[in-house]
């Protein structure tokens, strides 16, 4: 019958309506960035549900992130008319984890199990390790936990894991471990992450009524971003969709093979094309216009991506109305302080010009460089908020590093101390704490004045411990001795080392631990910004203070992971660099496929922009006291010309000098992360001490806050009413007349 089409089905081109339409068997959309996958996949959702295909419980749908669920469920509900309930949508682990609270008791567990963080997890494999006497300082429980986890990751349980699968991980016991670690998580009545999937994916594999159950249930399967799934996501998609005859095979994955960025955590490209080989007669459609981006950016990001072999091929053509448009910029900057100040200067003209924050995204490659971007933010009242991660100053090694300084600056800062005297471990029990407070509080003396009393007395404390503990508290005497004379950056840098701090991350094998170090080194360099201690513990103070609600209209800082799906008016690429983009492990892993995978990052990147595309290098980058020239990173090479105005060339010359043209061309050298150009050259001048007096009433220049008028003085403590940054209370060194 002619029935007039929907309204939702005329807002797709014809490719997107014919992917829409084809509800029946199995269905494969593979398209470039832009494309429309989501919203294929979004009204796909509801137009089986407006014809009267299923109801709502019978649709499964797979999203990347909780937030990307959210958006789904809104806007299938706004084509519904109506909210969308009874839905199993969501990421792997949200649908996993409803799955097995169903039927937790065929895997050992009770419904009402427990799902473990990442330090419970790990905790609980060092017993087990301990248990097994597996010499901890040889196989750190974090390797043992990433052996376990890739195995996870292919939905190996200990069973599984053949003499072929098996990793010479702990001599050979890495197996045994795993299986004792899962039978203690079932002791205690809790899953860790990945066994949410793999739980399920048993109870699939081995009980045939509970599969044929979602068999009859689910009558169309969803899965966006399915270039990132795993191959214990694949088999549990596989096991769920592949239904017996006579009933359909309704499954419908999007993806982008160019958009492949987690291989790091366990992501098969080769899903893709296992899809066809597992559907037979699947259907795979393609997407080529591209509704998002303005020409220059699409061809940038084009030509970017071009330079990858072994693509799957697609065309991407721009299919907006207004696609002409501005092109790509490339700052060459001289440092990461002038990058910060040349992004955060642009986004407050973007937010004159009358652009929402909210349409404005820094994407970094690393988590540390949101540190320079963020106070940036705070000093000209940008409001930000950081996606995916914490503020650089709220970071667990961020905050254990300032309570150390804050002990070296102040004794009797106890609640400084109680963070870190025993961390790392120094094997201080729980009587030994319970002792050190009862000493405090019995003598009036602050925790470390008790922990210097109990190391002299040998007070409740067992030999290991007492060692550790006085070689603490020794390190904070001569580490403070060193301030006056080695000045604080390096004392910085030297009891982050002599404590063992740096050395517990140096030691996890966790994927998050190189992020962790590389944050450390950021806050020396943070450190370095500052004339004082003091002076950096004060400011550090107000920029924590500084957070109003979370709510409101905020720019966003996020990695590039991050932002996979995602799309704003205006994006920043800060940090397109050799060694930073792509990392430097890409680069020491020396192939190319590491190297693609950086760029593929880059691809996405380029392409989360609507209209303006800003891509920044820094030529400089401290390290310490010293200065290093970076390498500008080899995709500003691959941008074409045609696309992309490049300025601020003077920095970029400059680098260029120093580094030999083959440089860029030559793998391993190129990857050598710039020469350090004398060292201390380019240091901060100290600020000449001071000794004009401020009075209530004058304007000033504040190097973080910018500026403002003192309402107050108190001895070397200002009190300003910053034109853009509120009202703070700051140390006169940092404060010039304005
Ligand atoms: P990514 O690969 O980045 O996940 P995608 O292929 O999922 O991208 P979408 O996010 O679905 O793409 O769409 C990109 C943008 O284009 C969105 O703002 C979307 O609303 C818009 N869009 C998609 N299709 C059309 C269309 N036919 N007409 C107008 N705008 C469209
Ligand atoms: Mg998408």
């Amino acid at each position: 019958p002619n029935l007039p089409q929907p309204d939702y089905l005329s807002r797709l081109n014809p490719e997107q309506r014919a992917a829409v339409e084809a509800v029946d068997g199995p269905l494969l959309v593979l398209a470039g960035a832009g494309t429309g996958k989501t919203r294929v996949l979004t009204t796909r959702f509801a137009h089986i549900l407006m014809s009267g295909r299923a109801r709502p419980w019978q649709v499964l749908a797979v999203t990347f992130t909780n937030k990307a669920a959210r958006e789904m469920r809104e806007r299938v509900s706004a084509i519904l008319g109506q909210p969308a309930e009874g839905l199993w949508l969501g990421t792997f682990h949200a649908l996993c984890a409803r799955m097995l609270r169903r039927h937790a008791a065929l895997v050992g567990l009770q419904t009402n199990f427990t799902i473990l963080d990442a330090d419970d997890q790990l905790r609980l494999l060092k017993q087990v390790m301990e248990a097994a006497r597996i010499d901890a300082k040889r196989w750190p429980p974090n390797g043992t936990m990433g052996v376990i986890q890739r195995w996870k990751d292919r939905g190996l349980t200990p069973e599984r894991v053949t003499a072929a699968e098996d990793s010479d991980w702990a001599n050979g016991a890495a197996r045994a471990l795993y299986a004792a670690y899962q039978r203690r998580l079932v002791e205690l009545n809790a899953a860790d992450f990945g066994d949410l999937l793999l739980h399920v994916t048993e109870i699939l594999r081995t009980n045939p009524d509970v599969l044929a159950e979602y068999h009859r249930g689910f009558r169309y399967i969803l899965v966006d971003e399915y270039q990132d799934t795993n191959l214990v996501q694949y088999l549990w998609l596989r096991l769920l969709a592949q239904r017996p005859e006579p009933l359909p095979r309704n499954i419908c994955c999007v993806g982008d093979d160019d958009q492949s960025i987690y291989s790091w955590r366990g992501a098969e490209i080769e899903n893709i094309l296992r899809f066809e080989k597992d559907f037979p007669g699947a259907q795979v459609v393609r997407l080529e216009s591209n509704y998002r981006s303005t020409k220059p950016i699409l061809a940038a990001a084009s030509a970017l991506i071009a330079h990858n072999s072994g693509r799957l091929g697609k065309t991407l053509r721009p299919g907006r109305q207004d696609a002409e448009g501005e092109r790509v910029q490339v700052l060459s900057l001289w440092d990461s302080e002038e990058e910060a100040r040349a992004v955060a200067g642009r986004i407050e003209q973007a937010r004159r010009d009358g652009m929402p924050l909210r349409e404005i995204a820094i994407l970094v490659r690393a988590g540390f460089q949101t540190r320079a971007f963020e106070e940036r933010m705070i000093a000209l009242g940008i409001p930000y908020r950081v996606v995916g991660g914490a503020k650089f100053y709220e970071r667990a090694e961020i905050r254990d590093a300032m309570a150390y300084l804050r002990v070296l600056n102040q004794p009797a800062d106890d609640l400084a101390f109680e963070r870190i005297v025993n961390t790392p471990k120094r094997g201080l029990g729980d009587t030994a704490l319970r002792a050190m407070h009862e000493i405090a509080r019995r003598e009036a003396v602050p925790l470390s004045t008790a922990a210097h009393l109990m190391v002299e007395r040998g007070e409740a404390l067992r030999g290991k411990a007492r060692q550790a503990l006085m070689e603490l508290m020794q390190g904070f005497d001569r580490w403070r001795a060193a301030l006056p004379t080695e000045g604080h950056v390096v004392t910085t840098a030297t009891l982050l080392d002599e404590s063992g701090y740096t050395e517990m991350w140096k030691q996890d094998r966790s994927p998050e631990a190189p992020g962790r170090l590389e944050n450390l080194k950021e806050l020396v360099r943070a450190l370095s910004e500052f004339e004082s201690l003091a002076g950096f513990l004060d400011h550090v103070a107000l920029v924590m203070e500084n957070d109003e609600n979370a709510e409101g209209d905020r720019c966003s800082l996020m990695t590039l992971h991050a932002a996979k799906g995602l799309e704003f008016d205006m994006v920043f690429l800060p940090g397109w660099e050799e060694g930073l983009f792509p990392s430097q492990r890409s680069l020491d892993e020396g192939g190319e496929k590491a190297l693609e995978e950086e760029r593929r990052l880059a691809y996405v990147g380029l392409t989360r922009a609507r209209r303006i595309a800003i891509v920044s290098h820094a030529a400089n980058r401290r390290i310490y006291a010293n200065w290093t020239s970076s390498i500008p990173s080899r995709f500003l090479d691959e941008l074409p010309e045609a696309h992309v105005t490049r300025a601020g060339g003077a920095a970029q010359e400059r680098s260029r000098m120093v580094s030999a043209p083959s440089v860029f061309t030559a793998g391993p050298l190129a990857s050598r992360r710039a020469r350090v150009i004398e060292a201390g050259a380019w240091e901060v001048q100290a600020r000449p001490a001071r000794s004009d007096a401020f009075a209530v009433g004058d304007r000033i220049f504040h190097q973080k806050f910018g500026y403002g008028r003192i309402t107050g003085v108190d001895d070397d403590k200002l009190d300003i009413d910053f034109e853009k940054a509120g009202s703070k209370r700051v140390l006169d060194r940092f404060v010039e007349r304005g």
